[in-house]
């Protein structure tokens, strides 16, 4: 039906000495996983994993793009820039770039029609903050956050795209959501996508859980329907951390 998928998001971690070492530890660990495999490195690093997962099982994404094709965008990196080089995903929408780089719904309904058109397939976070989960609103966040992010995008793109749900509280904190509410909200997400595109479509999408997930707590999470594989931050960063969870998608 739908494939499950462990993605690493490195964020600004990991120099090229380090990524090379992070990698090749990793490429015996994954070789004999039936899961999806995916590291998002930084781009000062995507060249080295290109080179080093060339042949293997692992797949390399950036962690964003920008969405204008060229242009006076100083610091910015283009879909095209990334597609040339080989990479095969991006993130787009993470929480880290909705609160420290004001990105909005906007910005990344643009991003991800960019990546898209570039041939890039994208992995699309939203989440809820705590105090909107406190509020009672995080289905209406996240519906928002994924309706507006699909604005324009047509259902033969669509299938590009693997949605990961990430709580804003979970993220880094330790804190992870319990299987049931990450189930919860991954099922309704399912909805909204089936909605806007059918139940093919929507029955076939990667969804992910996100935030604080590790080696410990990601059995429980991996073995609910609608949760398809994870995008997984600090424990990506080990190799022997990220083997456990791919050995248990
Ligand atoms: P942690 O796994 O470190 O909580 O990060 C989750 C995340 O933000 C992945 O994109």
């Amino acid at each position: 039906l739908r494939q499950a998928v462990i993605a690493g998001n490195w964020k600004m971690n990991k120099n090229r000495a380090e990524a090379a070492e992070l990698i090749n530890a990793l490429k015996p660990i994954a070789a004999d996983k039936t899961c999806g495999v995916i590291i998002c490195v930084p781009y000062t690093n995507l060249e080295t994993a290109l080179e080093l997962t060339k042949g293997t099982n692992i797949k390399v994404g950036a962690e964003n793009c920008h969405f204008k094709k060229s242009g006076a965008f100083t610091g910015e990196i283009s879909a095209d820039m990334l597609k040339e080089m080989g990479v095969e995903y991006v993130i787009i929408g993470h929480s880290e770039r909705r609160q420290y780089f004001a990105e909005t719904d906007l910005t990344v309904n643009r991003r991800t029609k960019a990546a898209l058109s570039a041939g890039l397939k994208v992995i699309l976070c939203v989440g809820e903050m705590l105090a909107e989960r406190e509020d009672g609103i995080t289905e209406d966040v996240v519906e928002l956050q994924t309706v507006a992010a699909f604005t324009g995008i047509s259902a033969e793109d669509a299938k590009n795209v693997i949605i990961a749900y990430e709580p804003v509280w979970a993220i880094g904190t330790g804190k992870t959501a319990t299987a049931d509410q990450a189930e919860e909200v991954c099922g309704f997400i399912r909805k909204v996508v089936a909605n806007k595109y059918g139940k093919e479509i929507a029955d076939g999408m990667t969804i992910q859980y996100g935030g604080s997930m590790n080696e410990k707590n990601c059995a429980e999470l991996l073995a609910k329907e609608d949760i398809d594989g994870g995008l997984i931050g600090g424990a990506s960063l080990v190799a022997e951390k990220f083997g456990v969870l791919l050995a248990e998608a």
